[in-house]
């Protein structure tokens, strides 16, 4: 007797995660609202501080110069921080103004950068989410739980800056791992970013949700095959959890 086994296109079913990583920039708040108001709060310091370089560089200028320092500095690709660092001293010295200004300018960037508005959903999902399993925050960005008040929900944190190399990198998700104490296919790791986040999990053996949220993703289409969930925020991906 024969049987037939049915074609599926459904990937084959994965173990429940122990533990949970975390994208921060577009997966708990929109970053380009923040980082948009950060640059004018920084021109706004340079018209106080240093009036040549405000005058000499305007907010279109002050970027330009932070991708020529990208573009110039691949060694600095996982420290955000440190390329506006450069390009504010860079901006500062081009200008005749005090180049020691480049710190304090960087400060005020930062502090605005903070103010983000976490979406509605993020933190009864995660007060959800955190009771279930292990959170751990694996982010390229710069910014810092703590000053943004969610840490808590936080075993760990595991920055690229701090690490050395970002995602997609495999070292970083494994890193990550280690800190929620879970081997890596045990592990979700929920991010917005297709390729940094869901395929580059994937890559390195995790779990992955895509988070496509509608005022950043209009369609959630074209997640790689495999992808372990896609949802439209995280109040969905905590109920899809059973959390
Ligand atoms: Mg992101």
């Amino acid at each position: 007797m024969r049987y037939l086994v049915k074609a599926t296109n459904n990937p084959p079913l994965a173990m429940p995660p122990l533990a949970l990583t975390l994208d921060l920039d577009d997966t708990l708040w929109p970053v380009w609202p923040a980082i948009e108001r950060a640059e004018t709060q920084l021109h706004a310091w340079l018209q106080r501080h240093a009036p040549a370089t405000a005058r000499r560089f305007d907010i279109a200028g002050l970027r330009a110069l932070r991708d020529e320092v990208a573009r110039t500095h691949p060694q600095w690709s996982h420290d955000l921080s440190a390329i506006r660092l450069e390009s504010l001293r860079r901006a500062l010295r081009q200008a005749g103004d005090d180049e020691g200004l480049a710190q304090p300018a960087f400060d005020a960037f930062l502090s605005w950068r903070h103010r983000v508005e976490i979406y509605a959903d993020v933190v009864p999902a995660l007060q959800r989410l955190a009771a279930r399993f292990p959170l751990v925050a694996l982010t390229n960005g710069n910014a810092d739980l703590q000053t943004i008040g969610l840490s808590h929900w936080f075993r760990s944190v595991v920055s690229a800056r701090s690490f050395g190399v970002g995602k997609p990198h495999a070292a970083i998700f494994m890193e990550a791992c280690r800190r929620a104490g879970a081997p890596a296919h045990r592990v979700l790791h929920v991010g917005d970013d297709l390729a940094l986040d869901v395929a580059a999990a994937l890559a390195a053996g995790l779990q992955a949700a895509w988070v496509a949220r509608p005022d950043i993703h209009a369609e959630a289409e074209g997640a790689p095959e495999g992808t372990h969930h896609v949802v439209r925020d995280l109040g969905e991906l905590a109920d899809r959890l059973g959390a």
